[in-house]
């Protein structure tokens, strides 16, 4: 949409709040190994720009093993070994040029188990992220990033009036939403989500999935759920993993989720859709 200026100052303002330029990731033949097992088989996915990608398949499969590949978060793993691209706008995370603290902030996550910092003020859980990035903001600027996330995570009109209470005494509905807020406050390029509802009740679900369409037009979205009515509900697009005793992951079917869940292509993907395993 085209907005005009009225003044310089306006002008200003616009430049400054324009969110940074959505970015697509693209994994390319990713193939993960714990010891001398192999857990995923080339697996190729392309997540667009601002749109949420949903990784589905039963336990075990290697959802959280691929979503890990995504940021890096192997090499804690002394045991992982890796091969394949993971690009980001086109510029692979793994090479040798880009430093892992730089990978990390670019491509946020959030774990199926709330994690904030329990006693830390809620305004300072949604700030602690940006030590990271070193970067200077006035007490202003500070306010408004943490009234901007907590609305992105859904959980300002909550907690608006109690700011400086401790994040470990929210509900843990509120405290996974106060995560989302931490992670959106170092400005992702990628949201990175494993099983994000499934440690929460149904109304806390129902807000996260409610904010999720807000959030994806500042993130581009990857979550793993085994909810797959969650998937159907949330998400533009779907991948459907599978893995068995001795055959690695990989994805046995991707597309539009609509028409994934209405007509399946793959025999696999129909039973696993209707609930036949
Ligand atoms: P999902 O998230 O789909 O349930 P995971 O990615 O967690 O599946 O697991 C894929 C496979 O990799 C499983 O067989 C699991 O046991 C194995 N695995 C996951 N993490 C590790 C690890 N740190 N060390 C060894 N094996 C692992
Ligand atoms: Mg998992």
């Amino acid at each position: 949409t085209l907005v005009i200026a009225e003044s310089a100052a306006d002008l200003e303002r616009q430049a400054t709040a324009a969110p940074a330029a959505l970015a697509t990731l693209e994994a390319r033949d990713v193939s993960c190994w714990f010891g001398d097992r192999k857990v995923l088989d080339r697996v190729s996915l392309t997540m667009p720009a601002g749109k949420i990608t949903a990784l589905i398949g039963p336990s075990g499969c290697g959802k959280s093993t691929f979503l890990r590949t995504l940021n890096r978060m192997h090499e804690l793993v002394p045991i992982a070994s890796l091969a394949g691209e993971v690009l980001l706008d086109g510029q692979d995370i793994y090479d040798a040029s880009v430093r892992i603290t730089q990978a990390r902030r670019d491509i946020g996550m959030v774990f199926q188990k709330p994690n904030p910092f329990p006693a830390m003020s809620i305004e300072d859980n949604v700030l602690a992220g940006l030590k990271l990035t070193g970067k200077k903001a006035t007490k202003d600027e500070k306010e408004e990033l943490v009234e901007h996330c907590l609305k992105l995570g859904g959980l300002w009109n909550e907690v608006k009036d109690r700011l400086d209470a401790p994040g470990g005494g929210l509900s843990g509905g509120q405290q996974q939403r106060l995560c989302i807020a931490r992670s959106m406050a170092i400005k992702p390029r990628v949201l990175l989500m494993d099983e994000p509802c499934s440690a929460l009740d149904p109304t806390s679900t129902r807000v996260i999935e409610e904010t999720m369409k807000t959030l994806a037009e500042e993130v581009t979205i990857v979550i793993v759920t085994h909810n797959m009515q969650q998937a159907a509900r949330v998400s533009d697009q779907t991948a459907f993993f599978l893995a068995s005793h001795n055959t690695p992951g990989v994805i046995v079917e991707y597309g539009d989720t609509q028409a994934m869940f209405e007509n399946p292509q793959d025999p696999r993907t129909a039973d696993y859709v209707h609930g036949r395993f």
